[in-house]
């Protein structure tokens, strides 16, 4: 088990992380979510060893790892640039970390034919690395990564360099592998589908901090703040204020704002919700369709999965069910 407690790193006179706790358990798939500058990176070299904590404690099945050096701490690492040997066959590339660790010549050829088939590259073990496309490129990097079974593998920001259809799917294979070997995992990217697809527990962080974490179907269900709600794509975030004057749905407690759920509205009479339908978007099994309130409320984005689609022009009265009335705290910035 992972455990980071009361972490704390900067740069100079930048603070990258301001006194973070953090645990992971074994086999469990974390990922680090967030944008740009958060401090995601730094948390995960703090970990790897590549850089040093100003307070706080790193450790693994309860050893401080502050006096670990980074190559006896049985993690593993794999960044974007795969840092792979351009003109090394993809056997010698996976094999690296096994000769690095000296293991028997037998016992290298026999992990690496495993791994290889692990990830999906049997029969390219004697290609160059030249030789392979993007996505194969990444298959080597994560065969080398988890060739020496490492306690916990990091990933930063692996997927960065290929294209979304391509990240989709080697993210989906990517979890299902991890999962298989049962690896612990720590996942930095900024992507949420990609942490949501990937994680068992997403962990969002805010300017060195954590802003909130849990399973992708809890920050799905619940984001508790306005950051939380914006950062994983919600729509229909409204100041308190606003949502009071507009006659729409508060919920009880403290909140500065509210977020409508775009599937949770439907066609009522008595709803709360009047407006004119400025735009309709296909998507495949439902509609997105604009409507604008009266002034001076804000417009609202609601999914349409009912028949007739409502037409550009029409208006509405719509009702929301409590489930999609969501409370979050913060203001915008
Ligand atoms: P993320 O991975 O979420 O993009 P980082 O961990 O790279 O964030 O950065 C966190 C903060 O630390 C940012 O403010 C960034 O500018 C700063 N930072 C990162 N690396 C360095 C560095 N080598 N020197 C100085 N400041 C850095």
């Amino acid at each position: 088990m992972l455990e980071i407690s009361g972490l704390k790193a900067c740069y100079e006179d930048v603070v990258a992380i301001h006194h973070l706790d953090l645990t992971i358990e074994k086999g469990e798939i974390v990922c680090l979510l967030g944008p740009s500058g958060c401090g995601k990176s730094t948390l995960l070299r703090v970990v790897a060893g590549l850089e040093k904590a100003a307070a706080g404690v790193v450790s693994w099945d309860d050893e401080d790892l502050a006096r670990v050096r980074v190559h006896s701490r049985g993690f593993g690492l794999m960044f974007q640039d795969y840092a792979l040997f351009p003109h090394r066959t993809v056997e010698a590339n996976i094999a690296f970390g096994l000769e690095m660790h000296r293991r028997p010549k037998p016992e290298i050829a026999a992990r690496v034919s495993e791994v290889m088939a692990i990830v999906g590259l049997e029969g390219y073990g004697d290609r160059t690395i030249g030789q392979l496309s993007g996505g194969q490129q990444q298959r080597v990097a994560l065969a080398r990564a988890i060739a020496p079974s490492p306690k916990l593998l990091m990933f930063d920001e692996p997927l960065g360099a290929l294209d979304r259809n391509m990240r989709e799917r080697l993210v989906i294979e990517l979890h299902d592998i991890l999962t298989t070997l049962g690896t612990t995992a720590l996942y930095v990217t900024h992507d949420q589908e990609e942490a949501f697809a990937l994680a068992d527990r997403v962990v969002l962080m805010r300017d060195g901090r954590i802003e909130q974490m849990g399973s992708p179907a809890e920050l799905w269900a619940r984001p508790r703040t306005r950051f939380a709600a914006e950062f994983l794509g919600f729509r229909n975030i409204i100041d308190v204020q606003t949502a009071k004057e507009c006659g729409w749905p508060v919920p009880e407690g403290e909140t500065d704002a509210v977020v409508y759920r775009p599937d949770g509205f439907e066609e009522s009479e008595t709803g709360a919700f009047k407006g004119v339908v400025v735009s309709r978007t296909y998507r495949g099994d439902h509609f997105v369709v604009r409507i604008s309130p009266t002034d001076p409320a804000p417009d609202l984005l609601i999914h349409v999965r009912w028949q007739p689609v409502p037409e550009l022009g029409q208006e509405l009265r719509l009702t929301i069910d409590a489930e999609s009335v969501i409370p979050v705290v913060g203001n915008a910035e």
